[in-house]
């Protein structure tokens, strides 16, 4: 039991080892994609990223001949059967790898992508003994060395970890694909006082940050938002507009009460009575949910500003209401 879990994680590494020293022993396509997406030696080295070459078995022979057996090969995720079942093939071909560390810097999956427009674009490894996606953050490894402010930045991928740190801002952090868990809260918990939420502008970016805030106030973390362009994500952001902007534009950024007022003025047009009613109707309920009087009453002077009422009639309804259901 003990065993196996060390003979996976040996075999990680050395799966590691090996995609890096593809990727950095010589110039190949790999190196050029890296370098065309602004990747440079200095985020290699630091993420350990390696090349999957464009072979059925590679990996596979190596290992083996590093006498592990495939059955326990097959156990990190990293080889798989054929569909007739008598031989074993490489699940990482012709990708860029991304390993994935735990925070005590050990190899525990991999994600690969491809270097065109191929699909699916991205591939992880699958759930493992020691490698569990719901409780992995990308990247925490390095950023939990490099908290500023009590921040950490999550984001969506790989890319945009490494884009960040590739430009100074080393402590950010991506999900796995996955919507964010409590797990990963708690993580997140464990090393920061505030997470700024840096999602992908697009409509899923959006629903992700709704669905984060819930599970990042449970945790009782500070949140804010950096919202970016419908079609851009923070490392076409940092790679345009550079560090000091990006960190400008987190400082200005609205918390999570600010922005999901923000998220509901914009879905009502103010204009009508009804728009003004169906507004204060729902920012009624997320003002409810503030815990802090003092916070409340902040922002519902804000929202009353909007709606040309009153703060205190506004007030009122908060707190009836809150009263009628708990
Ligand atoms: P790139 O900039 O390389 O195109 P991205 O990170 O901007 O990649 P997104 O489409 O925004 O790509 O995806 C964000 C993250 O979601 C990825 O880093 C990856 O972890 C995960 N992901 C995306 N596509 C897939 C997929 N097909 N299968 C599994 N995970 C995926
Ligand atoms: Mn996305
Ligand atoms: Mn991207
Ligand atoms: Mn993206």
């Amino acid at each position: 039991e003990r065993q196996e879990t060390k003979l996976l994680y040996d075999i990680n590494r050395k799966a590691g080892l090996f995609y890096y020293r593809k990727l950095t022993s010589s110039q190949n396509k790999g190196l050029q994609y890296l370098k065309n997406r602004g990747v440079g030696s200095n985020e290699i080295k630091a993420f350990g990223l390696g090349l999957a070459e464009d072979r059925w078995n590679s990996l596979l022979e190596y290992l083996t001949k590093d006498n592990y057996s495939e059955e326990t090969i097959e156990k990190t995720g990293l080889i798989l059967k054929n569909k007739k079942g008598d031989r074993y093939y490489d699940r990482f071909r012709n990708r860029i790898i991304f390993p994935i560390f735990n925070t005590r810097g050990m190899v525990i999956g991999f994600g690969g992508r491809v270097l065109d427009q191929s699909l699916p674009k991205y591939l992880n490894s699958p759930e493992t003994k020691i490698f569990n996606k719901r409780k992995t953050l990308y990247g925490l490894n390095l950023a939990k060395k490099n908290i500023v402010s009590q921040q950490l930045i999550l984001v969506e991928g790989y890319m945009d970890v490494i884009a960040l740190y590739g430009n100074g801002v080393k402590n950010a952090v991506a999900t796995l694909g996955t919507s964010l868990t409590k797990e990963h809260g708690q993580l997140l918990k464990k090393y920061a006082k505030e997470v700024v939420l840096a999602f992908d502008g697009d409509e899923a970016g959006v629903k992700a940050t709704l669905r984060s805030i819930q599970i990042l106030e449970n945790e009782g973390l500070k949140i804010r938002i950096l919202s970016l362009g419908k079609k851009e994500d923070p490392d076409d952001f940092i790679r345009r507009q550079g560090k000091d902007t990006f960190y400008r534009r987190i400082k200005e950024s609205p918390n999570h009460i600010e922005y999901q007022i923000q998220k509901i003025r914009d879905n009502y047009s103010l204009e009508s009575t009804e728009g003004k009613v169906d507004f204060s109707k729902e920012a009624i309920k997320l003002l409810q949910q503030v815990k802090s009087p003092i916070e409340q009453e902040a922002y519902a002077e804000e929202v009353a500003k909007e709606l040309n009422l009153s703060k205190e009639s506004l007030l009122k309804e908060i707190r009836e209401k809150n009263q009628k259901y708990t």
